[in-house]
């Protein structure tokens, strides 16, 4: 073993989609970080298949929103969007519970700038990130397992196995963020309880090839419910053309998913599809739960959870690793402040505060909308009325009880404080949006020119004419936006003495324990 440890300020622990997305996160931020993950590389399997318009805007300034809205296609605002059916198999009418399937309230349609809805295989998000990641300065090592772990009140220190060499070296870290999954052994290791409705049931996906242009051409589906009684089970459409994945249920007490070979998922795929001579290819398979838990505690001194390792839910919804980015963008910039000296260790406390609340509420709804596809939980699932899943996604609001109420719209948030800063276009050609002004720094935005000579070190000041309608501010106002684009702080009409209201602003954001 080295007998120097590794210093550096932030150790992630998993390189998947949330590790990756944190590295990215920090290192823009300019946090030198190392991210460990046991894997020898990316994601294989698709899993998540879309990223909703407040994740893609996260990668705006990075430029990776914009490799992934040239890659990813647009589902949400296609001519003809895939259906949502449930059939015994995909040559078989519709069944009436096709209507269950919709997550609830009517679909929100009002436009999210600046950012689309991308359709997109977390297996080519991944790569995209990584690179992103690694060109800021983030060193992510693959191949690389945290296999111990001490946490002491300064600092933590992990033994990591490089797995490759069998080496063993030590990493001394001022905070650690385990995006280590929904086993994460580190959420274990502190004793981190979770709530939830828990194991919802066992899933065993085959990822395949398969030319289904005939069905599609009929009947374009983007997710299937196949109620087959031999051959029951979820087939999903991939980004990829000609790409699904078909997941069926297993008791894992009596059964295992290595009782999945590629001949029993042919013989399954031929039923469900109603297609007895098709001939898939098999790109492999996973197994999955489908489950709905949340960790009590979203950090333990300095350890925090992100990702499936603070929240798992199922992926109705298509919540989880939209919920998991959104946790990083939240935890980047206070980590980056705090190391900085920018900002007191108390604004740490907000990372589970705000986001601890919106994952509760995400994975219930994704729970809500998995038992409505569950004969025997149904009708009971059906009556419970649930926010629109939009809204789930990019109209939440830290600080505030229901974090979305059943009855909001995006239209609803309009520079409150604890909600997403509302967008602008700023030039003609709408390339360049409000959103990108929030990136590093915090960011004092007002109709009001006056309001210059109020600001200081640390805050920029940004113009904005149109902020006064879209803020919903008088034409003296102003709003504090923070570096993950939420409001601080909103002041409708003008203080009596700005400069001192806008300094008491930033000491109780930034140092919010300090009186
Ligand atoms: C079938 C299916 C469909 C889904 N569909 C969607 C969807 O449409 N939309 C959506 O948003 N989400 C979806 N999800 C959920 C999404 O895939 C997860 O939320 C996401 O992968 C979570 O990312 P993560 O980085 O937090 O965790 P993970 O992807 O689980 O990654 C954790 C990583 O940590 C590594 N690790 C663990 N322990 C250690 C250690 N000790 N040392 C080093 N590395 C370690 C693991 O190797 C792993 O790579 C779906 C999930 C499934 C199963």
């Amino acid at each position: 073993m080295a007998s120097e440890p590794l210093q550096v300020p932030v150790l992630i622990v998993g390189g998947s989609i949330v590790g990756l997305s944190l590295s990215l996160f920090l290192a823009r931020h300019g946090v030198p970080v190392c991210t460990v993950e046991r894997h020898h590389k990316t994601a294989l399997h698709p899993r998540a298949r879309g990223f909703h318009e407040r994740t893609v805007e996260l990668f705006r300034a990075s430029g990776v929103a914009a490799q992934l809205q040239e890659l990813g296609s647009v589902a949400a605002s296609a001519q003809r969007p895939p259906l949502s059916l449930v059939v015994r198999d995909l040559r078989s009418p519709s069944e009436p519970q096709s209507q269950a399937l919709a997550p609830g309230g009517a679909p929100v349609r009002e436009a999210f700038p600046p950012s689309r809805f991308v359709y997109l295989g977390q297996d080519r998000l991944e790569p995209i990130v990584l690179s992103a990641a690694r060109a800021a300065g983030a060193d992510i090592r693959f191949a690389h397992e945290l296999v111990d772990l001490t946490v002491e009140a300064d600092g933590v220190t992990a033994q990591v196995l490089a797995r490759d060499t069998d080496q063993r070296y030590h990493v001394r870290a001022q905070y650690l963020v385990a995006a280590d999954g929904a086993r994460s052994s580190i959420r274990t290791r502190l004793g981190v309880t979770q709530s939830g409705r828990g194991s919802m049931g066992h899933s065993v996906a085959c990822l395949f090839d398969a030319d289904l242009s005939e069905i599609q051409n009929e009947r374009p589906f983007g997710f299937a419910q196949i109620t087959h009684p031999e051959a029951a089970g979820v087939m999903v459409q991939t980004d990829v053309p000609n790409r699904y994945i078909y997941s069926v249920g297993f008791d894992p007490e009596t059964q295992s998913p290595s009782d999945f070979s590629e001949q029993r998922f042919r013989t399954l795929l031929r039923l469900a599809t109603g297609m007895p001579a098709l001939q898939p290819v098999h790109r492999g398979t996973f197994p999955w739960e489908v489950a709905e838990r949340v960790a009590d505690r979203f950090s333990v001194g300095r350890v925090f959870f992100a990702g499936d390792a603070a929240h798992q839910m199922p992926p109705t919804g298509g919540f989880g690793a939209n919920v998991g980015i959104q946790d990083a963008a939240n935890l980047a910039w206070k980590l980056a402040f705090v190391l900085r000296g920018d900002a007191s260790p108390g604004l740490l406390d907000s990372y589970h505060s705000e986001r601890q609340p919106v994952a509760a509420a995400t994975a219930a709804h994704a729970a809500v909308t998995a038992l409505r596809m569950v004969p025997a939980t149904r009708d009971a699932a059906r009556d419970i009325v649930l926010p629109d899943v939009a809204c789930m996604m990019r109209a939440y609001r830290y600080g505030v009880a229901p974090v979305v109420p059943v009855q909001m719209s995006d239209a609803a948030v309009s520079g409150e404080v604890g909600s997403r800063a509302p967008h602008i276009w700023l030039d003609a050609e709408h390339t360049r949006s409000t959103i990108d002004l929030y990136d590093r720094t915090l960011v004092l935005i007002s109709p009001d020119a006056r309001w210059r000579a109020a600001v200081s070190t640390g805050v920029t000041f940004a113009h904005v004419p149109e902020s006064a309608a879209a803020y919903q501010l008088g034409p003296e106002g102003a709003a504090l936006v923070r570096p993950d684009m939420f409001v601080a702080e909103r002041w409708q009409a003008a203080p009596g003495d700005r400069a001192a209201a806008l300094a008491a602003a930033v000491r109780r954001l930034l140092h919010p324990h300090n009186g």
